[in-house]
């Protein structure tokens, strides 16, 4: 059984077309890339599989949880699915400790030591152990986004989702937080991430999905698919041209 399904997913805002008819599945373990031009459609397809946008048909199924047009299903399917985007959100007027400890507390209903005990735990698997009691304002950016990521996995999810987590950060602290990204990934984490992180996506990602115009173009095994682009608009996209 994949974690993730789509089936024929149409996404519109109003009369534009944003997915086209997205089929994909993800398995367990799996580290799925995706890439693509501003505007192919990548976000919005990372926020319908975590139900923060709605779809105007087609299924999708995320950790044993379906969502259809109807938009049931929603609370449940969240807590099982992190997303981290490029802006990490932290909550400036709390601690690092209380940022993490927020959601098991209040939609797992945790008791504080449990949440605490998730919050060492995460922040141990980001390499942050020692940054618990930090104001997020004294941390690099580089960190906060580490923080945002250990905040996402005291959910305990089955998956997740990574959108452009590096795009907002100077060059010299993207290699830190693609660091954490990778050490999710031979920890065995389901994971699909949207990136401009061409070498990174080939090393790391065992597939990858190259979207174009709302819909999947062309997708493979990452080493295939950036060593041996098939498609025009695949080739043209990694050579850098518009
Ligand atoms: P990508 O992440 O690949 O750059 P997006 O999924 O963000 O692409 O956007 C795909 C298309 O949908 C773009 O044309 C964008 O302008 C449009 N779009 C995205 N979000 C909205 C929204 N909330 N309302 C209207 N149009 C949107
Ligand atoms: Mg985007």
């Amino acid at each position: 059984m994949p974690v993730v399904q789509v089936d024929q997913v149409h996404k519109r805002y109003g009369p534009l077309e944003v997915l086209k008819g997205v089929s994909m599945a993800v398995e367990r373990g799996e580290v799925v890339a995706i890439i693509g031009r501003s505007g192919s459609g990548k976000s919005t397809l990372l926020r319908c599989l975590n139900g923060l946008e709605p779809i105007q048909s087609g299924r999708i199924e995320v950790a044993g949880h379906v969502l259809d047009a109807s938009g049931r299903g929603l609370r449940a399917l969240r807590k099982d699915v992190g997303i981290v985007f490029q802006s990490y959100n932290l909550f400036p007027h709390l601690r690092v400790a209380e940022n993490i400890m927020l959601a098991p507390r209040v939609a797992l209903g945790l008791s504080k030591r449990d949440a605490r005990a998730r919050a060492e735990a995460t922040l141990a698997q980001v390499g942050l152990a020692e940054k618990i009691e930090a104001w997020p304002d004294n941390l690099s950016g580089g960190q906060q986004q580490r923080v945002a990521i250990a905040r996402s996995l005291a959910m305990q999810p089955k998956v997740m989702l990574f959108d452009e987590v590096t795009s907002a950060l100077d060059p010299e602290l993207t290699g830190e937080v693609l660091a954490t990204l990778e050490a999710l990934a031979r920890d065995g984490m389901t994971m699909l991430l949207v990136t401009h992180e061409m070498a990174f996506a080939r090393r790391v990602a065992h597939r990858t999905i190259f979207m174009h115009q709302g819909l999947l173009h062309e997708e493979g095994p990452s080493e295939a698919l950036f060593g041996a682009p098939r498609t025009l608009e695949l080739r043209q996209f990694l050579a850098g041209g518009l």
